[in-house]
């Protein structure tokens, strides 16, 4: 079983070790080999780390040419190296490259792709049993491949705990050089970094403060960063009605057609609660709502509720947690 590890910055990122662990333990029932697949401008501690998480095997394509992401490039070091080692099953983050990478690398292979995934499981046979939730959430369908080979699935950050590092663990590291063949047809004209304020990625957020279009304008809308900054780890978020109010970008979009969360607290404030937005977030830790409408649906996957006007109590309640 091989893990895509991703990187940003130079740092492995969380959903790589959350990956490894879920795979270090599927591996045990498999009775193979937890490999880790690194392709990166720079390895320099990363293999160490990757087998410190739990691989026995870390594959390295390391080239100045894999400094930042790109389709074409990663798609072919990954396809070529999958042909020489024909792995069982390959899996990737639900992140924004792995849902690039993923499926063009399964086309290539002539193979399916699960994605989107929030339980693994080994079947007696000993194939992948890969579960993600489907029709708009209300129900998890799980799907098992036992005719192609690589098996190959996506999984959603945050779903499983990241592998305890032991850094006494020892493994192999192979590297491997693909052969030429593969041409960036991107340029990257400029990278820009998040405001601060979104530093963090909502699928990698402890706390998020979601909004809806119950606050009615992007001044008042505003005050989920004044929630936000109480919490650490925390970001802002949103239903699709406030990203098409322009209140908020894409990538902070909560739900079906946006992201999967699942912090330890989310805040829902003045959002209805569409079944489209509740399948990105219900499996959140804690959710806490406010709505005026004490019928909004969103209660019915609340922990807490607040009925009453968003903009009159979320003040109040940022006092309150000030003052705590
Ligand atoms: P509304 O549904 O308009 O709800 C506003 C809520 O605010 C109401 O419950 C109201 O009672 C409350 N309210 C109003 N004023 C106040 C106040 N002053 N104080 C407190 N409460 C107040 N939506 C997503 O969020 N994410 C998705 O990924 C997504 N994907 C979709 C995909 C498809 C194919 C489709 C068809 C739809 C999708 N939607 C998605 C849209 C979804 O159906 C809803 O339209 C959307 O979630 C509603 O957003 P909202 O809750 O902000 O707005």
């Amino acid at each position: 079983m091989w893990v895509i590890a991703e990187q940003e910055n130079g740092q492995l990122m969380n959903v790589t070790f959350e990956l490894l662990g879920a795979a270090k333990e599927l591996c045990a029932k498999l009775e193979e080999k937890c490999c880790a697949v690194l392709v990166t401008a720079a390895a320099g501690e990363l293999p160490q780390q990757l087998i410190a998480a739990g691989a026995d095997v870390v594959y390295v394509v390391e080239d100045a040419k894999y400094a930042d992401y790109d389709t074409e490039l990663y798609t072919d070091a990954i396809c070529q190296l999958s042909k020489k080692y024909d792995p069982a099953s390959i899996m990737f983050g639900a992140t924004d490259d792995g849902r690039d990478l993923a499926p063009r690398v399964a086309a290539r292979l002539h193979t399916g792709l699960c994605a989107d995934c929030t339980a693994l499981d080994i079947t007696d046979d000993k194939l992948v049993a890969w579960t993600r939730p489907a029709l708009g959430g209300n129900i998890c369908a799980t799907i098992i491949c036992d005719v192609n080979r690589p098996q190959m699935g996506t999984v959603r950050p945050k779903v499983f705990k990241p592998a305890e590092m032991d850094n006494n663990r020892t493994g192999e590291v192979i590297a491997f050089t693909p052969e030429a063949g593969a041409v960036s047809r991107v340029e990257l004209v400029k990278k820009e970094a998040l405001s601060s304020e979104n530093a963090v990625k909502i699928d990698e957020a402890d706390m998020i403060a979601a909004g809806g279009r119950g606050f009615g304008s992007k001044e008042n809308f505003d005050v989920l960063e004044q929630l936000a900054a109480l919490f650490e780890n925390s970001a802002v978020a949103g239903t699709r009605a406030a990203i098409d109010e322009g209140w908020l970008t894409h990538s902070q979009q909560v739900g079906q057609s946006g992201k999967s969360v699942t912090p330890h607290i989310y805040f829902a404030c003045g959002i209805s609660g569409a079944i489209q937005h509740l399948s990105g977030m219900k499996d959140s830790d804690i959710i806490i709502a406010i709505n005026k409408d004490a019928e909004a649906p969103i209660f019915t996957v609340a922990n807490y509720g607040i009925v009453g006007d968003v903009n009159v109590i979320l003040p109040k309640l940022i006092e309150k947690i000030k003052a705590y």
